[in-house]
């Protein structure tokens, strides 16, 4: 593994959320010492496992006790999580726990891999308790590897809670605020400025994305230098789609509000996304045009425009049907749960845990955690 290449501190590119300390002393994934981030290197992989998704990118989130000096990891192992904070790939505080559950909580199509039950927060956030969606485990694989499997966060006996809110609320409050989501989406809505000028979130040059702000207290800070931001203006909504091949992710992509992006072989525009030919069959390299779709966001719903000579289709993407045309020069808005079919096989889905736009289930639909994914509840938080 190559961990930088899977490092991100942008929500809305990365597919999991990783609480960095609660899986290097997880003990039960191998190894001798207390602190060990092979144990990390090996959930990356059970991540591109998971996701069908060699390119798989993380949010970690760790904590400084990590890299201090009653730590086990070696100098090298401390030395190098520095160096992904310098960099801008992660994100370090005392206490890791509020920013998780504040990246969570703007980001509902991310996955939180964390054996936390983070009981403090659950009147914070109410999709906390009893979630069922969006947390996962690392637990210990076959041939001494690691897998994740989806857990359940259980619901705290309420005299438990109240006593744990309050330590809580005294010792992190400065890291959260009771407004919970629309606070975070807010602050995704602007571009900000860090006075540090080199600063790998939010310097002159991150104009393809930046992380989530910190925030508590009315203020808003730099992850990374912990300094008060500057609001430098809109911020139009973006979404991420993924390419797949005969089901392999093979290129991700986002598409901002406000511009029309084209897909195809050898896509017009200066954004266009061009798929490459050697990722595609011969057929379907005859049946893909050069410009075969446009897509537009608007903060709440995709619109595929078809603009190819053989036909896209939309299709649900549980269902073996092929799918609905949607006729040349056409328009057509995705419901939840649908995909974009340029050619049998080649498909633009919706980035995040089995795509965002998938029917809410009824409240009582009885969980199977080792059935297909369209039994699992997922709520449409985006819209
Ligand atoms: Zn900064």
């Amino acid at each position: 593994v190559r961990p930088e290449e899977h490092l991100t501190c942008d929500g809305e590119k990365a597919d999991f959320i990783v609480d960095l300390s609660n899986v290097v002393k997880r003990d039960s994934l191998g190894g001798e010492r207390v602190c060990d981030l092979n144990r990390f290197y090996a959930l990356i992989e059970a991540l591109v496992d998971f996701i069908h998704d060699d390119d798989v990118q993380i949010c970690t989130i760790g904590d400084w006790s990590l890299v201090q000096r009653k730590s086990d990891l070696t100098e090298e192992e401390k030395r190098l999580v520095k160096r992904w904070r310098h960099r801008g790939l992660t994100e370090m505080y005392d206490d890791a726990d509020p920013r998780i559950l504040q990246l969570a909580d703007a980001f509902p199509h991310l996955w939180v891999v964390s054996g936390d039950d983070y009981g403090d927060y659950h009147r914070v956030y109410s999709w906390l308790p009893d979630n069922r969606d969006r947390f996962l485990a690392a637990v210990p694989g076959g041939a001494g590897g690691v897998k994740v499997v989806r857990r359940i966060v259980p619901i705290k006996p309420e005299w438990q809670l109240s006593r744990k809110e309050e330590e809580t609320l005294l010792k992190g409050a400065h890291l959260y605020d009771g407004r919970g989501g629309s606070r975070a989406r807010t602050l995704l809505s602007r571009v900000w400025r860090c006075p540090d000028d080199d600063c790998a979130a939010f310097g002159p040059d991150t104009a393809d994305g930046q992380p989530l702000p910190v925030y508590g207290n009315g203020v808003v800070r730099c992850p990374t230098h912990h300094t008060k931001l500057t609001d430098v203006g809109p911020n139009p909504p973006r979404i991420q789609l993924k390419v797949l091949v005969d089901g392999v992710t093979r290129a991700r992509f986002m598409v901002r509000s406000g511009t029309e992006t084209m897909v195809g072989r050898a896509p017009e525009g200066p954004d266009g996304v061009a798929l490459r030919s050697s990722w595609l069959s011969d057929e379907a390299i005859r049946g893909i045009s050069r410009t075969h779709v446009g897509l537009s966001w608007d903060g709440h719903r995709l619109t595929v425009r078809d603009l190819s000579s053989n036909g896209t289709r939309v299709r649900e993407a549980n269902a073996r049907s092929a799918g609905e045309l949607v006729g040349r020069g056409g328009r057509r808005r995705l419901r939840q749960g649908q995909v974009i079919s340029l050619y049998d096989g080649v498909e633009l889905v919706v980035s995040g845990r089995e795509f965002v736009f998938r029917e809410e289930p009824a409240d009582d639909e009885p969980w199977d955690p080792t059935g297909p994914a369209a039994t699992s509840p997922t709520s449409v938080h985006h819209l």
